[in-house]
């Protein structure tokens, strides 16, 4: 897949008024997928017995970060009892425990550590986001519930400014984006576009980038489909194509 370079600016219309709410009502209140409404519920009400004692969030996720990101991360669906438990992205689970250390090191979230939804992580240049927003079975929404879902990940991207470059752990959320901008207008052929670790898209001529990764799932990390290497280099290429500043290396990799 040939390199690509952003443009200057990406603009998907319309745009959100500010300062935005990535948590609104209708979000969290939002029922439209049965299947999923009566597993991230049922989850919450049976827990695992190491968090018997939390209050699980149980509802849909909301997207997390900076309102000026240039980057806009797109994951799969909140972890039953990561997301699904603390409410907030990637926090709480395996995937968070790889992820975050990683936008620590390349300088994107305040802290290697995300356990809660108070526990004060930042995150700069960077939003975070799902193409689904409440805990699958199994990890695998079906298409109708994707396609419900995508009004979610519409209204995140369209609240970012600045978004330049698009980044999806994995198929699906690759899949997701190349749907919501289809759905959009944007007049793509989803084929010439295939998923692959590191490849780099520009799926319209005024859209932001593409830039794929393999998913941080626990399944991934742990057998060494996708290694903290492998992820950081993704991570660096992403900051060059948002036109961040580059970051100093050092010897245990590159520096916060
Ligand atoms: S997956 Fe999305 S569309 Fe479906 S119920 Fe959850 S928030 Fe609503």
């Amino acid at each position: 897949m040939a390199a690509a370079t952003a443009p200057p600016s990406c603009p998907i219309l319309p745009r959100m008024p500010r300062p935005f709410d990535p948590a609104p009502r209708a979000l969290l209140t939002c029922r439209a997928c049965p299947r999923l409404v009566r597993w991230r519920e049922e989850i919450a009400r049976r827990r695992r017995r190491a968090y018997a004692d939390q209050a699980y969030w149980g509802r849909p996720v909301p997207g997390f970060g900076d309102p000026d990101a240039s980057v806009l991360l797109v994951g799969l669906a909140p972890g039953a009892h990561g997301s699904n438990r603390t409410g907030r992205m990637f926090t709480g689970d395996a995937s968070g425990d790889f992820l975050y250390p990683a936008l620590h090191r390349l300088g994107l979230a305040s802290g290697p550590r995300a356990v809660s939804r108070d526990d004060g992580l930042t995150l700069r240049h960077l939003f975070i986001t799902a193409a689904a927003r409440c805990a699958p079975p199994g990890n695998r929404p079906r298409p109708e519930e994707l396609a419900a879902c995508r009004r979610w990940l519409a209204r995140d991207a369209a609240a970012l400014p600045r978004l330049r470059v698009v980044l999806a752990l994995g198929r699906v959320a690759h899949e997701a984006w190349l749907d919501l901008r289809r759905d959009e207008g944007a007049p793509l052929v989803k084929a010439r576009f295939p998923f692959a670790h590191g490849a780099e898209h520009r799926p319209e001529a005024t859209g932001p980038l593409l830039l794929d990764a393999y998913h941080v799932s626990f399944q991934n990390t742990n057998t060494g489909r996708l290694s903290a290497a492998m992820f950081d280099a993704v991570l660096v290429r992403a900051r060059e194509l948002a036109g961040l500043p580059r970051l100093p290396l050092t010897s245990s990799g590159l520096g916060p």
